[in-house]
């Protein structure tokens, strides 16, 4: 299966994640808490089209540990957080 340019990876740093869960709260339809109280994609990669890219964006910039990155599953390029 192809990712569609639209597709985005999040990346969970779990040695940086502390479970608050903002992120599962933010972004439902990618990210969740697992078991272990560390956040976890749902899927290997998100394909919701363009409304989730900014939704996944706000999770990352608003997570307090700076535990997600969030990137193009196409080019593997950066979406947030920004530099
Ligand atoms: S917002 Fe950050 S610290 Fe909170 S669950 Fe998500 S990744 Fe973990």
């Amino acid at each position: 299966m192809t990712a569609s340019p639209e597709a985005v990876v999040v990346r969970v740093d779990r040695g940086r994640c502390i479970g608050s869960g903002m992120c599962a709260l933010g972004a439902p339809a990618a990210l969740v808490l697992g078991p272990d109280g560390v956040a976890e994609p749902l899927a290997p990669y998100a394909d919701g089209g363009a409304d989730l890219t900014p939704e996944l964006a706000d999770a990352v910039d608003y997570c307090p540990v700076e535990a997600l990155t969030l990137l193009s599953a196409r080019g593997g390029y950066r979406i947030a957080p920004s530099e």
